[in-house]
């Protein structure tokens, strides 16, 4: 590329996206850096996916110990350290850093531990003040939780901060009731704190099927998880002894000792300096991009969660190496967005690919359900009676299986494979051909009728 600028590609945000499309675009030949401001990573490694499982591992032992009896384990002296679960968790965050960054080394991207925002088409300030020019520039910065206009909003800690927390909260009261909310709902009621989700509406999940979150409500409940629908949280008082009330919009104040709130991620874009370059962000401060990830500036794309398409990591890798192949490698090429698997890792968790049965009822008319609703083995001896369910959205008229909904043990390890077949346009009878896998959960795919 042409000798007049510094790089021929400048990333900002050292995520998922951005990292990967550094390592693709060094692949080709480009020159590349990438500015950090905080740790490289970013959310996923930092302070989202990965520690967040980590976590759903740990307190996964609470439910396993007690299950334990059922299969004659007996098993005295059990005690919960949450220092040491954060901890251990922690620092399984810094060996992943020390990796992205090693990606970077090992691909010569050179990288700025500062903030860099833009400053012209082809050109980035860093808080040092320094200005670089590049052929291209790559937004990468990623989302930052929406902490809502609340009085009190100061005492309330978001998933940033959910992670470091000194000592294992009592009384934990969680505002939303989406992704984030009920994870860590999930989480901190397993390890043995009094959770209260308070949202505004009386949806949880919204956008999984109906099914799967009529079924997933009265199991966290059962499970101990208290929940104040259409009952906005209000106010948070700080008391005398530094613990928590919450003023919601009816019923008693809660107490707490934790806030957690969880409503909504927004892109990252306060400040970047993108109207320098002639970008207009969105509605949500996102910032427009083509299929290709494109901006209105030709010099500047962006991808991942500050383009506000799928809010997921594997979207943001698959857009970031899109990218580099597109304009480092001489294959354009831009990211499909049907049948993206996502999961919720509640306890137990969710998991989905394609359309709901909602969504297919008004798009295509006629569809065919199938489900199952199944007691998982592995409880058989468990004092929960928890079921498992799974459902088959088929179109009529070709047969295709177009949506697979599961609730139960291990279902995002299960969905991930029926995601291979709906992205392959599979047929419910290329399902029903499939032989079963006996004894498992995951037989339930092949086995409805
Ligand atoms: P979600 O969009 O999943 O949920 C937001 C929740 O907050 C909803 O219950 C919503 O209520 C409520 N809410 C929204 N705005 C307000 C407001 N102004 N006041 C009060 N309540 C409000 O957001 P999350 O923060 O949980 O997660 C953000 C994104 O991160 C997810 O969309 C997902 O893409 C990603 N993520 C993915 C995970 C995974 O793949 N397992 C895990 C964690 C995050 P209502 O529905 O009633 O409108």
């Amino acid at each position: 590329m042409a000798e007049q600028y510094d790089y021929d590609l400048f990333v900002i945000g050292a995520g998922s996206g951005g990292v990967r499309a550094s390592r693709i675009a060094a692949s080709h030949g480009a020159k590349v850096a990438v500015a950090e401001e905080f740790r490289i990573g970013g959310t996923c490694v930092i302070r989202g996916c990965v520690p967040k499982k980590l976590l759903v591992y740990g307190s996964h032992f609470a439910h396993e110990l007690h299950d334990a009896a059922g299969y004659g384990w007996t098993i005295e002296g059990a005690k919960f350290d949450w220092g040491a679960l954060r901890d251990f968790v922690a620092s399984d965050v810094d060996r992943l850093e020390k990796a992205y960054t090693s990606t970077l080394d090992n691909n010569k991207v050179d990288h700025f531990h500062e903030r860099a925002v833009v400053s012209g088409p082809n050109t980035v300030r860093l808080s040092s003040g320094r200005e670089i020019n590049a052929h291209y520039i790559l937004i990468a910065v990623g989302a930052w939780p929406v902490m809502p206009a609340i009085e009190g909003a100061q005492h309330c800690i978001t998933s940033n901060e959910v992670f470091h927390l000194p000592e294992l909260p009592r009384r934990l009261v969680v505002q939303g009731a989406g992704y984030i909310a009920l994870e860590f709902a999930g989480i901190f009621n397993a390890l043995g704190c009094d959770v209260t989700v308070v949202n505004r509406s009386d949806k949880i999940l919204r956008g999984y099927d109906d099914d799967l979150t009529s079924r997933l409500l009265p199991i966290m409940q059962a499970r101990g998880i208290s929940f104040r629908f259409n009952n906005p949280l209000q106010r948070v008082e700080k008391l005398a002894d530094g613990s928590l009330l919450v003023h919601t919009a009816e019923g008693e104040p809660l107490p707490a000792d934790v806030v957690l709130v969880a409503t909504g991620r927004r892109a990252k874009t306060d400040g970047l300096g993108l109207e320098s370059a002639g970008i207009t962000l969105g509605t949500n401060g996102e910032i427009p991009v083509d299929p290709f990830s494109k901006t209105a500036c030709e010099s500047i794309y962006a991808v991942g969660d500050v383009t506000d398409r799928v809010q997921l990591t594997p979207v943001a890798i698959r857009e970031g190496h899109a990218f580099a192949d597109t304009v480092f490698g001489g294959n354009p090429r831009s990211t499909a967005y049907d049948a993206i698997p996502s999961a919720v890792f509640t306890q137990p968790p969710l998991a989905a690919v394609g359309m709901t049965e909602a969504e297919a009822r008004a798009a295509l008319g006629e569809i065919k359900v199938f489900t199952s609703d199944f007691r998982p083995m592995k409880n058989m001896f468990s004092a929960t009676a928890e079921r498992g369910y799974y459902k088959l959205v088929v179109e009529a008229k070709t047969d295709k299986v177009i949506g697979v909904h599961m609730i139960g043990p291990e279902a995002p390890e299960i969905l991930q494979v029926a995601a291979i077949a709906v992205k392959a346009g599979l047929t419910k009878a290329d399902f029903d051909a499939t032989m079963a896998l006996h004894p498992s959960m995951a037989e339930e795919l092949v086995l409805m009728r």
